[in-house]
């Protein structure tokens, strides 16, 4: 109307672009009404050694608990990172997961996600390390996963943030690897412990010899920058035994364990070791 009688107005981007600034302000209620209520709920998927096929870390995926039913990150991930509440969904975590490796000693180390905006975020470090205190836990313990596009759209303050990181003793992993503008000069550039190859090669690794092809790639690359390689989403023994003999040194997958509340994933056995 405010554009005048008579007109008809043809919807489309703008239409897509209401509806997606609509989902981001439910997800951003969603996410204050669970912080508030306490509703933040991490579980732990381990990530294996594939050498002694040992039990390296966990990582933590969050969820959020709406009305007793769990909410998994693909459903708000992607409408909280249009905006900067995503912070708040990144303090949460951090918060969260370092006072549970105070309270269980049995979660040796733990591999906490951190959000695109979480590296032009000046608030986070600071947070990191006061929490470090609190709890009395040794930062060795914490190694952070940042998406390789997230750390594409802002290099310098990524880098000045894994620095600070760093500092502290926390340990870094480059997450999806492969999926985003992978280039050669930001892999020298950024100080990671490891590259986690995307679960996207791996999964057909049995069907496609390209990816195959890939992930060895991949591990090569890293291997030769001194870093270790991870492959996620390891779903049957045949992936994992490719995995092996291409010489991947971590994997992380539905075969070995999915993800799953603190008390479950502590008592995870680790898988019997083939005889060879
Ligand atoms: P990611 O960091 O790459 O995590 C791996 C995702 O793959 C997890 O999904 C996990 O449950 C799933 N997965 C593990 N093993 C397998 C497998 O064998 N097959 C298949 N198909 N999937 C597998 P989830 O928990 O839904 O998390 C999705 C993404 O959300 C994560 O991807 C991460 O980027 C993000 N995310 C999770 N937790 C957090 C968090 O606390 N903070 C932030 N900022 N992002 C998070
Ligand atoms: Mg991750
Ligand atoms: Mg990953
Ligand atoms: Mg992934």
């Amino acid at each position: 109307k405010h554009k005048g009688r008579d007109l008809v107005h043809i919807y489309s981007d703008t239409d897509k672009d209401s509806e997606k600034l609509r989902d981001t302000i439910e997800w951003i209620h969603e996410l204050q009404q669970a912080i508030a209520n306490d509703n933040i709920v991490l579980h732990f998927q381990p990530v294996m050694k594939i050498k002694d096929y040992s039990f390296a870390y966990f990582e933590a995926l969050v969820r959020l608990n709406i009305n007793g039913e769990l909410v998994y990150p693909n459903s708000f991930i992607p409408a909280l990172e249009r905006a900067e509440d995503i912070k708040l969904l990144d303090h949460q975590v951090v918060a969260k997961s370092i006072s549970m490796l105070a309270e269980y000693p049995d979660l040796k180390r733990i591999a906490i996600n951190l959000s695109a905006h979480a590296f032009s975020d000046e608030k986070l470090s600071p947070l990191i390390s006061q929490k470090i205190q609190q709890y009395q836990v040794d930062p060795k313990r914490i190694i952070f996963e940042l998406t390789e596009s997230a750390s594409l759209t802002n290099l310098s303050a990524t880098m000045r943030m894994i620095k600070e990181l760093n500092q502290l003793g926390c340990g870094f992993s480059i997450d999806d690897f492969g999926t985003g503008f992978s280039t050669f000069s930001y892999l020298k550039q950024l100080p990671a412990k490891s590259v986690k190859i995307d679960g996207s090669f791996v999964q057909d690794m049995k069907s496609d010899p390209i990816d195959v092809a890939l992930v060895r790639a991949i591990k090569d690359i890293a291997q030769s920058l001194g870093k270790v390689s991870v492959a996620e989403f390891v779903e049957d023994r045949e992936t994992l035994e490719m995995l092996a003999e291409i010489g991947v040194d971590y994997a992380q997958g539905y075969y070995i364990a999915k993800p799953q509340p603190i008390e479950t994933a502590l008592k995870l056995k680790c898988l019997p070791k083939p005889k060879t």
